[in-house]
């Protein structure tokens, strides 16, 4: 029995040409490509600018840089998150505190965030996750009302909307992941998109070890590069990027329909008003459920089914943060419930008909 991998990625032609062309023309580091690749990419996140770096935590690093944030500030966002989010903050030398998800889309809940507030809080961080934005609305309201800035993490959000607009569109700035298993691949890779010209000029001079002009150096820089190989990768997938989606779309109802009354499943929403780009298909086993989460998971890779666990842990509860003193311990409850009950089933744009009905079986043999 074939095992349906929870994530694939396909080089198409059009992909290998492009690569050829820059292996031929023997520019190999950040060059034309990448500027094509940010001249396309800004408008899908709706931005002014879109600046393309090294991979998706340094451009959550670089972000938090050129908006400012360092040593003495707190940066306040989910604790149910890849660890990148906190590592980029951690990096920039500031403090990460937490807020409390909502069960009912997994990201930061703004009715939780107010009270979370210090007097050192800089930037609110929103988490896109598995594809679909936070509930910005009333976060960016309070932004506002507080004077905070606002920095997505769109890591698994490309072309997804919130009320018509896209992620990368709201904050001060968002940042986009490109590593092989996000929505759009090129291996490794990052992209910022802001709409402030002045935080663009910044990053792309901090990227650059912090040059205007040949050997003029306006500030401490690094390199944060990409390459043109990589952005050759991520180009002709840009082009089909809204097919791909559909198709994640398409298997996430087929899932949906399939899924609907399994005792203890609770099956993931597309919230009113937003259009989910289904990064992962995550569902809940809840206590009701015939199996416990760890049982079903099991099961399911029995059955040749890779599902996977994002993410077991509450980012304060790792062994890195335990003892960090600029890390945030508060309980957080439904981000402590979410760790205990998620499992993503397979979803990505290559699976077939056949793959689909056998993910359905496998849940409904193990937990009905
Ligand atoms: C993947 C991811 C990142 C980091 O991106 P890399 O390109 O792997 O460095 C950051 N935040 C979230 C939510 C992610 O999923």
């Amino acid at each position: 029995m074939n095992q349906i991998p929870i994530s694939a990625v396909r080089i198409g032609e059009e992909e290998e040409r492009l690569v050829l062309e820059v292996l031929r023309s023997g520019r190999l580091a950040q060059g034309p490509m990448v500027e094509r690749l940010e001249r396309e990419f800004a408008p899908l996140a709706g931005a002014a600018h879109a600046v393309a770096v090294a991979n998706g935590t340094v451009a959550l690093e670089a972000a938090l840089g050129a908006l400012g944030v360092g040593p003495g500030d707190e940066v306040l966002t989910s604790p149910f998150t890849f660890i990148a989010t906190s590592n980029a903050v951690l990096r920039t030398g500031a403090s990460v505190r937490f807020a409390d998800i909502r069960l009912d889309d997994f990201c930061l809940d703004p009715a939780q965030l107010e009270a979370r507030l210090t007097p050192r809080t800089r930037v609110l961080l929103p988490v896109h996750l598995y594809g679909q934005v936070a509930d910005m609305d009333p976060l960016l309201e309070l932004a506002r009302r507080r004077g905070l800035l606002v920095l997505e993490d769109a890591a698994q959000a490309h072309l997804a909307t919130y009320r018509g607009r896209p992620a990368g569109s709201f904050g001060d700035a968002a940042t986009f992941s490109l590593y092989a298993t996000k929505n759009l691949q090129s291996g490794e890779g990052g992209i910022v998109t802001t709409g402030r010209d002045e935080v663009a000029d910044r990053l792309r001079l901090l990227r650059n070890q912090g040059m205007r002009a040949r050997y003029e150096y306006e500030m401490v820089g690094d390199n944060h590069r990409l390459t043109d190989v990589q952005a050759a990768i991520a180009v002709p997938q840009l082009a089909r990027l809204r097919e791909l989606t559909e198709r994640r779309r398409r298997n996430a109802s087929f899932l949906s329909e399939g899924l609907a009354e399994v005792p203890g499943l609770v099956t993931p929403q597309a919230m009113p008003g937003r259009e989910h780009v289904w990064h992962q298909y995550t569902v809940r086993v809840t206590e009701e459920a015939k199996l416990d989460r760890d049982a079903a998971l099991s099961g399911l890779a029995e059955r040749g089914v890779g599902a996977g666990v994002y993410y077991p842990r509450p980012l304060y509860d790792y062994a890195a943060y335990r003892e960090l003193e600029r890390v945030d311990h508060d309980p957080m409850p439904n981000a402590e419930r979410a760790c205990r009950e998620v499992l993503s089933l397979p979803v990505h744009p290559y699976l077939s008909e056949d793959d689909l009905e056998r993910i359905v079986a496998a849940v409904r043999d193990l937990l009905c």
